[in-house]
């Protein structure tokens, strides 16, 4: 991939990549007896909602997960028709599209219970309604002295069809974590008292951690995402493949003698002569300015360091005695083929996870390519 054709800054996203991960997870959940929904949220991890959703169906996704109701009505607005679950709508939100699209929502409390129900009145049809059960994570879920309050209230309701009860792991990427084992316990619970009122949902907990980890907690369905996008949340090695290679080329090649410095602050000071090549990207493209000194790009199948500052639309590589054409490719991150940099590489240099890495890489100044 060279010549002057390259764009300035690029995500090319891997669909055979996303197939080959929702096909590994897939097999692995269908090992349990469990379906797998691929979730989609934050435009796929940044890689595009709808054609890696597209990608996973094929791939063996019977369902689809996403944030909110926009996500969700945007992919039936694409014509994805699977079975497809938003989780986390602000109080605001009119669950009328949701019922009128076949789009199940997550309910954690009364009020949202009744929202479910009114809607569903206002549609003239039943709403399908996920409970969700605070297990650990204390974010949304119902707690559980209300757990029976909840699964009562939403067994009477003829207005709702309780299709699931799911609950998330907050430390499933630990594998051994206790507290797993103290979330997979309360969920258990939880199940019991929707069983004692008559009610036997779907009952869905693992993300991708859990989903590679943990097949005695695969339950009905599963829920990955960093995975689905061939990352891997453990450490044990699993056949995942990136999806994401984030790219852009050379601008201008020139050499500078040495003592000259680029960039700026003048951080870094060539030692002897060398070839430096401009590449137009930048911390406004998703470069993070403080990996500036520690960061290098695949050039011409070898690494090269950026050197000097990242700048807003620019860096700076230092090519020793190669002169690369202009034009020629330079990856940010990718697969990590060959020694190539990864997402995950970004990540643990400056302290976060790839997740952020990849959902950061959503932005109008980067075309994204399939
Ligand atoms: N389920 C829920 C409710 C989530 O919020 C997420 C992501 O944050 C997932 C599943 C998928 O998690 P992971 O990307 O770790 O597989």
């Amino acid at each position: 991939m060279s010549g002057m054709s390259l764009p300035r800054a690029e995500v090319v996203v891997d669909l055979e990549a996303i197939r080959h991960n929702v096909r590994l997870l897939a097999s692995r959940a269908a090992a349990s007896g469990a379906e797998t929904m691929a979730v989609v949220k934050a435009d796929g991890y940044g890689h595009g909602a709808v054609p890696v959703a597209r990608a996973a169906v094929e791939a063996g996704a019977t369902w689809l997960g996403v944030a909110s109701l926009d996500e969700a009505l945007a992919l039936r607005n694409a014509g994805l028709t699977t079975r497809l679950m938003s989780w986390l709508d602000t109080p605001d939100v009119d669950f009328a599209p949701a019922v009128e699209r076949d789009i199940d929502v997550s309910v954690s409390s009364t009020g949202e219970l009744a929202r479910a129900v009114d809607a569903a009145a206002r549609v003239g049809r039943r709403a399908r309604v996920h409970l969700k059960i605070d297990t650990g994570l204390s974010r949304n879920g119902c707690p559980a002295e209300l757990w029976p309050t909840l699964v009562k209230a939403a067994a009477a309701e003829d207005g709702v069809e309780v299709v699931g009860m799911w609950s998330h792991l907050a430390c499933a990427d630990e594998p051994g974590h206790p507290a797993t084992e103290a979330q997979a316990e309360r969920f258990a619970a939880a199940y019991a008292v929707a069983r004692e009122a008559g009610l036997s949902p779907l009952r869905h907990l693992a993300n991708s951690a859990a989903t590679l980890t943990r097949p005695d907690l695969h339950f009905d369905l599963v829920r990955p995402g960093i995975a689905v996008y061939g990352l891997n949340p453990v450490s044990q090695p699993e056949d995942l493949r990136p999806a994401m290679t984030f790219r852009s080329s050379v601008v201008l090649t020139k050499r500078i003698r040495a003592g000259e410095s680029v960039s700026y602050g003048q951080t870094w000071t060539a030692s002897a002569d060398t070839t430096v090549a401009l590449v137009p990207v930048g911390y406004a493209d998703g470069v993070p300015r403080t990996l500036s000194g520690r960061l290098s790009v695949w050039l011409n199948g070898t690494r090269r360091p950026v050197v000097g500052r990242v700048c807003m639309d620019q860096l700076v590589v230092d090519c020793g005695d190669d002169e690369p054409e202009l034009g020629a490719e330079v990856v940010l991150f990718g697969t990590g083929e060959g020694g190539m940099p990864t997402a995950t590489e970004w990540a643990e240099k400056i302290g976060t996870i790839d997740y952020e890495i990849v959902t950061g890489m959503y932005r109008p100044r980067v075309r994204r390519r399939y």
